[in-house]
């Protein structure tokens, strides 16, 4: 068979438009942002923003580069958002992980940076996050029940934990005198393994940890995760050791039980 003039051209432009293609998406990957990393902070749109409660949002955070690194997630996995004006970063955890887009629910501090940052932004704005980072190296999975004591938007890392758990996970949600406890009810539909029971108006006490309906898990196979502030934490299970990531002694509330393990987040 002959190899004639016509086939010659039209191989040529075969391969001309292979390249032509090849050179569009590898110029318009060069111009995409790059997506979620540890390295850089990397820019999200706020596609959404839907108010909770009159001091609370969630923002869903859609990546403008590749979803690559939002995939494959463990829990509970958090990332930092920066406030680039004053180069101050604090640390969000996202409601749901391994999804094209993350959700947070962020309180706003009227004086701090990053939250009243990112609640003076506007649906189609952009944000910088960096991550993902892992929360604890707490391996969860060695547990038959999670207890949670949160606090406040110390409810967003258990929301996350819960979502991503078989085993029954229980929470004492702790608000402020006056603020709802937002999104319990939305958790407890969307996990049939949740319960999640409320305090508000009053402090905690040892038997809204210890006194539970139908459970047959023993305390000793029971993992205590604690969030909230330093002075809930501090509360419920004594203070974290003042430097680095140290968990510091058990006291508090839990002084003495005999959970499988207490974790100080
Ligand atoms: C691992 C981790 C995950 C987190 N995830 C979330 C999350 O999903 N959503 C969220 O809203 N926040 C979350 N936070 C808290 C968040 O990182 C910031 O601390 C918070 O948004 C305030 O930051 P800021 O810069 O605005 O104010 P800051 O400068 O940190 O504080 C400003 C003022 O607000 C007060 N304040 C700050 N945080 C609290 C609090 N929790 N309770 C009571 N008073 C407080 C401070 O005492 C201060 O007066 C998380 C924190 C950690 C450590």
């Amino acid at each position: 068979m002959s190899f004639s003039y016509k086939n010659f051209s039209k191989f040529l432009l075969g391969g001309l438009s292979v390249g032509c293609v090849g050179g569009y998406f590898a110029y318009k990957n060069q111009n995409k942002p790059i997506g979620l990393n540890t390295e850089i902070y990397s820019p999200f749109t706020v596609s959404q923003i839907t108010k909770v409660t009159p001091d609370a949002s969630i923002f869903t955070l859609t990546p403008q580069g590749s979803i690559e690194n939002m995939k494959n997630l463990d829990p509970i996995s958090k990332v930092t958002i920066r406030n680039p004006d004053m180069q101050v970063q604090r640390p969000y955890t996202p409601l749901y992980i391994n999804e094209d887009d993350f959700k947070f629910y962020i309180r706003n501090y009227e004086d701090g940076p990053v939250s009243s940052y990112i609640h003076s932004k506007k649906e189609g704005d952009t944000v910088e996050l960096r991550g993902p980072f892992k929360t604890t190296k707490l391996d969860h999975t060695k547990f038959s029940r999670i207890l949670g004591v949160v606090a406040g938007t110390g409810f967003a890392p258990i929301y996350q934990l819960a979502q991503n758990s078989k085993v029954p996970v229980d929470i004492i949600y702790c608000e402020r005198p006056g603020q709802e406890p937002a999104l319990k009810e939305r958790l407890e539909k969307e996990c049939p393994n949740v319960r999640v029971r409320t305090i508000q108006d009053r402090l905690i006490s040892a038997d809204d940890i210890f006194k539970w309906d139908g459970v047959d898990v023993p305390l000793s196979e029971t993992l205590c995760i604690i969030c909230g502030n330093p002075k809930f934490v501090g509360t419920v299970a004594g203070p974290k050791a003042e430097f680095g990531a140290k968990q510091g002694p058990v006291k508090g509330l839990l002084e003495n039980s005999s959970f499988g393990k207490v974790w100080k987040l």
